[in-house]
């Protein structure tokens, strides 16, 4: 799986993707990640991606052309690729919902993902016509900008991604995992109150720790 992320703070993304199971992921070549500059797609001396709206209103709305020439230039170094199949994405508040469904989906159908990351009022919809992209929400709220959507869907769906994590089990959707988990001590006492860790869980009976389990699941809310 390669990740292209287009935006104008490629920046914020080092950090992120420079720990953990991604940097690891990253390195033993299951995943790339390339983050491209929008102000480098600019003709003006001041690098502007931004102009008013048609219609007045407060914010900027980002232009056409930079954001395709980026990704027409993209889409050259990906097509030098074999079998590739190539999805672009543009986040919106107003988008369609991201959800671990759509991660594992994505995760298996592509071999590209463009995504874009919109700032000020959003993004020409324009660009959504001429590059046949699909718009994802990562909630119900409005963000700053795309770039923090981008590393949500990116992590969501490294996660899907065959040999990512340690093993397959790791993936909560594939077992009975639970929001609700506990490890030593058994009791905790603090400010004189004893909190301890539910019997089931250590009485080691598996019938009964799955049940339990199920009953405190994650799964209701990761679908
Ligand atoms: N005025 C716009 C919001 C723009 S927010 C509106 O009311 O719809 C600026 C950018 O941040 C958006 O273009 C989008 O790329 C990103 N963004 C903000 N909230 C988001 C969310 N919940 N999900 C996905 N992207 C979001």
């Amino acid at each position: 799986m390669r990740f292209h992320v287009v935006t104008i703070f490629p920046n914020m993304f080092e950090s992120y993707f420079a720990e953990s199971i991604i940097a690891r992921a990253i390195k033993n070549k299951l995943l790339e990640i390339h983050t491209y500059a929008l102000r480098d797609f600019t003709f003006d001396k001041h690098r502007r991606v931004d102009g008013r709206p048609y219609g007045g209103g407060p914010g900027m709305v980002m232009w056409v052309d930079p954001l395709i020439k980026c990704v027409e230039k993209i889409d050259k170094k990906i097509q030098k690729k074999k079998n590739t199949k190539v999805l672009v994405v543009m986040f919106n508040p107003g988008g369609d919902m991201f959800t671990n469904t759509l991660a594992k989906t994505v995760s298996k159908k592509y071999t590209d993902i463009i995504f874009i990351c919109g700032r000020y009022e959003g993004i020409d919809a324009r660009v959504k016509k001429i590059l046949k992209a699909k718009e994802w929400s990562i909630g119900p709220y409005v963000l700053t900008g795309g770039e923090l959507p981008a590393m949500v869907c990116i992590d969501a769906i490294t996660r899907q991604i065959k040999g990512v994590l340690n093993t397959e089990d790791s993936i909560e959707e594939n077992r009975i995992a639970s929001h609700e988990i506990y490890a030593r001590p058994e009791v905790y006492e603090y400010k004189g109150k004893k909190y301890k860790v539910p019997k089931v869980l250590v009485e080691g009976n598996h019938k009964l720790i799955d049940e339990w389990r199920k009953n405190h699941s994650t799964g209701k809310n990761v679908s």
